[in-house]
């Protein structure tokens, strides 16, 4: 029988959460890119940032390397869903290397921006983060012509000589909030800042911070976000969680990081996952919840995603090529 605590517990998990339209593209492009070339297919760096799918893709033949130079000559190898500079693709071609494009198409128009507003001489001012992989590939656009603004903060010491024009992007697995207050705090110093012509910020990182923040703000003991440590969406959906008024929330790969001490007179609880996350290690936190004597979980769905997008050119062609 059902003690008066136990009744009252509450397991909510937020939809949308984990994969997106375009780590679901980088991941079936790398499996297609196996069943077709066979392996190895090389990947430079990890195709989507979590731990779990590269173990995977790993046991079925794909090689995941830091840079090129570690790809054998002739080879064939995927740039993953971050995105690469332009420096990388010339030395692609330089090696000989046979690539299949996986860059997310979101992360491909940030790129396009910032060619275009480096052509008409505009000084980019990119928010992100420093060494994310997305950032070195857009700054690699125009490394001349774009300055990292990391945090609300670095606005202060940023150093522009007057009637230099001037245009904002943004990674696009950034926090809303934290950007639009950079945002804000950039137009109040520079205030002929030109904006992107759409938002950067995507729409899988955008409706997943919702959804956590619809959930953290109806009154949440503990937020568990299921994501790797260097996945930038699944790490802002824990700060979210807090600021909309999470009592805590932690990040874990999966079920067997959580500490059950977390659990201690714990109500309610909600979970998520980044748009990195197969949804398996979701179904695993669940299931450790109810053997924690929690209840079955109620999903909570902010809205619907339907975007899909075709799978590389490159890989099309042959994939059609050997139908
Ligand atoms: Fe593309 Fe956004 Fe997913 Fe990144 S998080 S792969 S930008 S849809």
């Amino acid at each position: 029988m059902s003690s008066a605590t136990e009744t009252t517990k509450r397991v909510v998990v937020a939809a949308p959460r984990g994969y997106c339209a375009g780590v679901d593209r980088a991941v079936v492009t790398v499996e297609k890119a196996l069943d077709l070339y066979g392996p190895p297919v090389y990947v430079r760096k990890q195709i989507v940032h979590n731990k779990h799918v590269v173990e995977t893709l790993e046991a079925r033949g794909a090689i995941f390397v830091e840079e090129l130079e570690s790809v054998p000559e002739g080879a064939t190898v995927v740039f993953s869903a971050h995105g690469v500079s332009p420096a990388v693709h010339a030395e692609a071609a330089e090696r000989s290397l046979k690539t299949i494009d996986a860059t997310c198409p979101l992360v491909t128009k940030v790129h396009h921006e910032a060619k275009r507003f480096a052509s008409q001489g505009t000084q980019i001012l990119l928010i992100g983060h420093a060494g994310h992989e997305e950032v070195e590939g857009t700054m690699g656009e125009a490394p001349e012509q774009t300055t990292l603004v990391q945090t609300p903060d670095d606005v202060d010491s940023l150093e522009i000589p007057e009637g230099t024009n001037l245009a904002w992007l943004s990674q696009t697995t950034l926090s809303v909030d934290e950007t639009m207050e950079t945002v804000g705090r950039l137009r109040k110093k520079f205030p002929l800042l030109m904006d992107p012509p759409s938002d950067d910020i995507c729409y899988a990182t955008q409706n997943r911070q919702l959804a956590v923040k619809q959930i953290a703000g109806g009154g949440c003991d503990l937020m568990i976000v299921v994501g790797s440590q260097n996945s930038s969406n699944s790490v802002r959906l824990v700060e979210v969680a807090l600021e909309a008024g999470a009592k805590a929330s932690y990040r874990v790969d999966n079920a067997s990081e959580i500490d059950e001490a977390w659990l201690e007179g714990v109500e309610s609880v909600g979970v998520t996952s980044g748009a990195s996350v197969p949804d398996d290690l979701v179904q695993g936190v669940l299931d450790y919840l109810q053997s924690k004597g929690f209840p079955a979980a109620v999903e909570e769905r902010l809205t619907e995603e339907t975007l899909q997008f075709a799978l590389p050119p490159e890989l099309r062609k042959d994939l059609r090529r050997s139908a």
